[in-house]
């Protein structure tokens, strides 16, 4: 039996759980959820203070799964554009030294990966690959049944030279054409330019605080410019999957994030642009299927990550 608390650290929230291992596999004992600004550190804190003082059994360890591009060897979140305040953090030395609780660090993505592997769509499968379609795109590789321990910013693989500029600092990485923040840059873009769309009247006309949602929901309704959007962004996505496919030939290409809420247009568009430029004997065979585990992925994959870590 084994107890531990699992912080699930993204750029809007930060979500910690308290987790216990038993015969059953993992029981989700409590979840706490906060905002992450403006201090997200004093959050951290706060949520891990909270479960120790309500739990009755004794919590040894902590698993962290953060938005960014992590050590996980010395437990230093290296880099996060979305959670700059945290970057340079060593979050082993913290929860260590003030809680006296071993701590693990892992990339958010790829946690996610690895709760597919061993609970959810994942698991009939060796090789595949995660991607997190959101704000931005993360990846998560899974390659003879392990967690590659190693970067996997696929959002961040370029696919453009001179496409638009990154967060990172680059331009044309692929979340700039294929996310859903790439998305609604785009339509907003288009109606500044005098484009026809429904989309234009949104907000009382305040079309700048549209989402994702209200462009599909408006390409669902017939409209033009929706459409050719959510379409070019999944031509986009489906350029990035076909090199995933070229250069990791995986069983399966497992999507996430609430993009996927536009499955039969935009992955449709995606899944029809893999196929023409990925290699017609590596892709024929790949699945492209959703997460079965949707939010819980991370939490999951995380809680396996530090019971098999000694
Ligand atoms: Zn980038």
């Amino acid at each position: 039996m084994e107890n531990l608390i699992t912080l699930d650290i993204g750029g809007t929230n930060i979500r910690a759980a308290h987790v216990i291992f038993g015969e059953g596999g993992l029981k989700i004992v409590r979840k706490l959820k906060q905002a992450t600004s403006p201090e997200p550190i004093e959050v951290v804190q706060q949520l891990t203070e909270s479960i120790l003082r309500e739990s009755t059994k004794d919590i040894d360890s902590v698993a962290i799964s953060v938005a960014g591009i992590v050590n996980p060897k010395e437990g230093i979140l290296l880099k996060s554009p979305n959670i700059a305040k945290l970057e340079g953090t060593n979050f082993r030395k913290l929860f260590e030294e003030r809680y006296h609780l071993r701590c693990i660090i892992e990339n958010d993505a790829n946690a996610a990966a690895y709760g597919e592997k061993v609970a959810g769509a994942g698991r009939e499968f060796e090789d595949f690959v995660l991607l997190t379609l959101g704000t931005g795109i993360g990846g998560g590789i899974v390659i003879n049944g392990r967690l590659l321990r190693v970067a996997a910013e696929i959002g961040h693989t370029i696919i453009s030279s001179e496409g638009p500029q990154c967060p990172c600092g680059n331009v044309g990485c692929l979340e700039t054409l294929a996310s859903a923040t790439a998305v609604i840059a785009r339509a907003i873009s288009e109606i500044e330019n005098g484009n026809q769309s429904a989309l234009r009247s949104l907000y009382h006309g305040n079309f700048y605080k549209m989402n994702a949602e209200d462009i599909y929901k408006a390409a669902l309704d017939g409209d033009m410019l929706a459409r050719t959007v959510l379409k070019d962004a999944g031509k986009a996505l489906g350029i990035g999957i076909a090199n995933v496919v070229n250069v990791f030939s995986p069983q399966a290409i497992i999507l996430t994030g609430g993009m996927i809420g536009a499955w039969n247009i935009y992955v449709e568009a995606a899944i029809r642009e893999a196929s023409r430029r990925a290699f017609k004997e590596l892709i024929s065979r790949v699945k492209i299927l959703p997460s079965q585990l949707g939010d819980d992925a991370g939490l999951t994959g995380i809680a396996y990550l530090a019971s098999e870590t000694e």
